[in-house]
């Protein structure tokens, strides 16, 4: 069986080492350069993605991702302000899945390590044709063309493959915007609030804004995780990384000085503007030799990389154990599971 990617992103990467380990013949073909361009900079990873990452990446990946990644978030903080000092409010019980945070920069150098054999960079994918031995064959920007037994769409939120695969399947703008950005942990070491907020997803509603904050503190520095667990993996995040304070702001920038220290010093590169869409649920289709993963069918606010990577683990799954037949057994579970939340940035 040969399978064919289109997109290496967080769910493309994971299906591919997945398949790899089990043998299995995949290609994956990567529209952008392998420098790649800025995602965000940090994840929220829950059991979801932990389970994918351990059944399909080699355990040294595995490892160096775990290692790195920041303490168990065990809350989600509220904090409000009482004679201008920000003040933990509650800690409710969290309705978001536990996890702990990691550096989106470094888990994609750790997926891209040891595939470089298997993804071809600026290869972007244009269309397919099914053909009647039951192969795909697709097509790409600079005129090339490549056949498979399967092809899987894991080219994101605006997929060609979805495109045309099932075109009736559109992303909704919903007119929601939200800034994110990060800040290093040292410029507002000062402030008090890494210390508020621990490793715990925080929630500050002051002032008459709201504002989305948590710490990546590296469990194990990437330096030294990278010489225990992979010392295959060369990038030169690993060296420059340092703890950080992730934040998002879905309305107006905050007016309290301690939160606006944070929005102030940011690092320009890792602050971008998001659109949020959505994508309705739809009614099954019949399965067929081509099929999609995360971002690319379903949207999700805040976790929609752990679901890109448990789609490619469960898909990996029904390849290996059952073939390109399987395939339908895979989409009824993401679909029944995902859709639900098919909300997420543009
Ligand atoms: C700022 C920000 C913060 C986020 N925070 C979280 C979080 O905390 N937790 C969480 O779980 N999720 C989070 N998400 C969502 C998460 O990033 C996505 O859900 C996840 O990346 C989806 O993975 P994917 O593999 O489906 O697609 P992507 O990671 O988007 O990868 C798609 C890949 O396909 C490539 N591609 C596109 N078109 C083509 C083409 N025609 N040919 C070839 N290649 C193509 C793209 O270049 C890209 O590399 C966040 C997103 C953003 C933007």
């Amino acid at each position: 069986m040969r399978v064919m990617v289109i997109g290496a992103g967080l769910g493309g990467l994971t299906l591919a080492h997945g398949l790899r380990q089990a043998g299995v013949d995949v290609v994956v073909y990567e529209r952008d350069q392998a420098e790649g361009r800025p995602q965000g900079v940090s994840l929220h990873f829950d059991d979801r993605a932990v389970t994918a990452l351990r059944a399909c990446l080699p355990p040294g990946h595995a490892a160096m991702v775990e290692a790195t990644a920041g303490g168990q978030r065990e809350h989600t903080m509220c904090l409000s302000e009482v004679d201008g000092e920000l003040v933990v409010e509650a800690q409710p019980e969290s309705r978001a899945r536990k996890g702990r945070q990691v550096h989106r920069p470094l888990l994609r150098a750790v997926l891209l390590t040891g595939l470089t054999d298997r993804v071809r960079f600026g290869t972007g994918f244009t269309r397919f044709e099914q053909r009647g031995d039951g192969t795909v064959r697709a097509w790409f920007a600079d005129g090339s063309t490549d056949t498979a037994d399967v092809l899987v769409g894991a080219d994101g939120i605006g997929s060609a493959v979805r495109s045309q695969y099932l075109p009736h399947v559109q992303v909704v703008d919903t007119g929601k915007r939200m800034l994110m950005g990060a800040t290093a942990l040292h410029a507002v070491a000062d402030t008090g609030l890494p210390g508020l907020i621990g490793h715990n997803a925080t929630s500050v509603n002051v002032r008459g804004t709201t504002m989305a904050l948590g710490v990546l503190r590296f469990s194990q520095h990437p330096t030294a995780a990278r010489d225990q667990w992979l010392p295959a993996l060369r990038s030169p995040v690993v060296d420059n990384a340092e703890d950080y304070v992730m934040w998002a702001l879905p309305g107006a920038e905050p007016t309290h000085p301690v939160l606006r220290r944070v929005v102030e010093k940011a690092w320009p590169d890792a602050t971008a503007q998001l659109r949020i869409g959505l994508i309705p649920p739809m009614p099954p289709w019949p399965p067929g030799p081509v099929t999609l993963i995360g971002d690319a069918i379903h949207l999700a606010p805040g976790f929609g990389g752990n679901l890109a990577m448990q789609d490619a683990h469960r898909l990996c799954d029904a390849l290996v154990h059952g073939g390109p037949g399987a395939i339908g057994v895979y989409e009824k579970a993401m679909r029944q599971d995902n859709f639900l939340h098919s909300v997420g940035a543009v």
